[in-house]
């Protein structure tokens, strides 16, 4: 299939839309139109649910054996065209190339690591009250699952959903980016080429609104998974608890990094350079808030910026470049508005703080100081290449500040005492914390926020138990004697 024309992939074929309606698909480094995605209209959409419910039909009934390898099958394919497919990544998205290998690679590793887990979906058989009685405890697919899907990692957030799905033994239908279609279709691709059944993965893109509106309440779906903003996440959390369907939501956060006194300021400054510039800050663990204990503001102040000067903006495509465009038009515009009412409200722009170019949707590094709470920086979700900084002294104040926002996703910590960590690790309000190195996101561990940053993982052995059920079974021995 042409890259640039990204068809739906309905129970295993690539069909076009009904009527041939397309969305405009376009280079965020060059605003150049690239080709097209199918978009998916009513019809479209029922096909895709009798496939998904063929399809889960199909491979519940398969050995957990089998799809494992099938699964693994399409880790290997993934491995073996990485390099083709983080060039169509980068294309799509923006990001450097060098990020695209890693996100391609992970979702490989992603794939292997869910296919192990699903062969390990123990039940259990629980001591009963009487000699007489057996007990059981059963794991099974929750049943066809969808799962609404963003741009910013457009194969991996895929795969985080996709994979658990898979290799529990679930069907999914995938609503994917309709901005970065093209690393999205090659996943489905390397699964069809690995010969999972048709039915039991698919692909859609359309309207968010009309798929979702569709699809959620929709009697054959069990399960709803969704990665993106927390007023949409909640507004699906609704539709989908007002039909009793099973629910994980990734949303946004703020994520807030305390960096005390005694902290390595030089691998702290290197490695928040890294990851909060990484995908032009288009990540919704970036670190946002940086929490710098009074001693060590300004110190951590210089080695930061010394390193956000070496920060090279511009084509993904390009060698040396180690930080692409924004998404978007809509994105940007976003970006600097929030720049531009911090700014208003007295914010010093350390660096950065404008458009870089005429051509695609640049926005240069950015770092904020001199904060205040009423400025939207310091409360809306950036979703962009800006790093605040404010002091702190003492460490109540900076868990009061870290705590302050409703979202609770990522957060991190730079400290050399082992009194500090313990605390943090006790005390701050988020579903992962990451001290003295970036280290959230690996297929093993788990992925996930509290409070208004969601419910359920997409990391670990949790994001396995997000698609089974439990049942409970109970029978007297002499029945089934053992
Ligand atoms: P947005 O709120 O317009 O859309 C976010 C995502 O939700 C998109 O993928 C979109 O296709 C989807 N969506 C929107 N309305 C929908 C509906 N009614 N039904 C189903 N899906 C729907 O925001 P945006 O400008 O595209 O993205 C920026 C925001 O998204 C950020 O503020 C961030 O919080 C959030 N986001 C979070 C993550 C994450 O990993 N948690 C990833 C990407 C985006």
């Amino acid at each position: 299939m042409a890259y640039r024309d990204v068809k739906l992939f309905i129970n295993g074929e690539w069909t076009d839309a009904e009527g041939g309606r397309t969305i405009d698909v376009e280079n965020p480094a060059t605003g150049e139109r690239l080709g097209t995605v199918a978009h998916a209209g009513r019809k479209d959409l029922e096909r895709a649910v009798q496939a998904v419910e063929r399809g889960f039909a199909t491979w519940s009934a398969t050995s957990a054996y089998e799809r494992s390898k099938i699964i693994r099958r399409a880790a290997d394919i993934l491995r073996a065209r990485l390099e083709e497919i983080a060039r169509i990544l980068t294309t799509d998205e923006g990001k450097p190339l060098a990020e695209s290998r890693l996100e391609v690679g992970s979702c490989a590793d992603l794939l292997d690591w869910f296919a192990e887990e699903g062969r390990r979906t123990y039940g259990r058989l629980i001591p009963a009250r009487g000699m007489a009685i057996s007990q059981l405890a059963l794991k099974d697919p929750v049943g066809p699952a969808v799962g609404f899907t963003p741009w910013n990692f457009p194969m991996s957030q895929i795969v985080r959903k996709l994979g658990p799905a898979l290799a529990a033994g679930c069907s999914i239908i995938i609503k994917g980016p309709e901005e970065a279609p093209g690393a999205p279709a090659q996943l489905f691709l390397a699964l069809e080429e690995a010969g999972l059944p048709p039915g039991v993965a698919n692909l859609v893109f359309g309207t968010p609104s009309e798929v979702s509106e569709f699809l959620v309440p929709h009697p054959v779906i069990r399960k709803v998974s969704f990665t993106g903003s927390v007023t949409v996440g909640k507004h699906l959390a609704g539709m989908a608890g007002s039909h009793m369907k099973r629910v994980t939501m990734e949303l946004g956060g703020h994520a807030p990094v305390i960096i005390a006194n005694d902290a390595n300021l030089d691998a702290a400054a290197k490695a928040l350079t890294a990851s909060k510039f990484r995908n032009a800050g288009q990540v919704c663990i970036s670190p946002t808030r940086f929490l710098v204990q009074a001693a060590a503001y300004e110190p951590f102040m210089e080695k930061l910026l010394a390193n956000v000067a070496k920060i090279n903006v511009g084509n993904g495509l390009e060698d040396g470049v180690t930080m692409g465009p924004l998404i978007g038009q809509k994105r940007r515009a976003a970006v600097e508005a929030i720049v531009e009412d911090a700014v208003a409200k007295g914010a010093r722009v350390e660096t950065g703080g404008h458009r870089i170019g005429n051509q695609g949707y640049f926005y240069a590094p950015t770092v904020l100081s001199g904060l205040k709470l009423e400025m939207r920086a310091l409360n809306d979700e950036p979703f962009g290449p800006i790093a605040l900084v404010s002091r702190f002294h003492d460490l109540d104040e900076a868990l009061a500040e870290a705590n302050r926002l409703p979202f609770g996703l990522g957060s991190y910590a730079w400290t050399s005492s082992a009194a500090t960590a313990n605390v943090l690790a006790r005390k701050v309000q988020s579903g992962m914390l990451s001290i003295n190195h970036i280290g959230l996101g690996l297929p093993e561990t788990p992925y996930g926020g509290v409070k208004d940053s969601g419910y359920g993982y997409e990391g670990g052995s949790e994001a396995l138990e997000a698609y089974l059920n439990t049942r409970f079974v109970t029978h007297d021995t002499a029945l089934v004697p053992f």
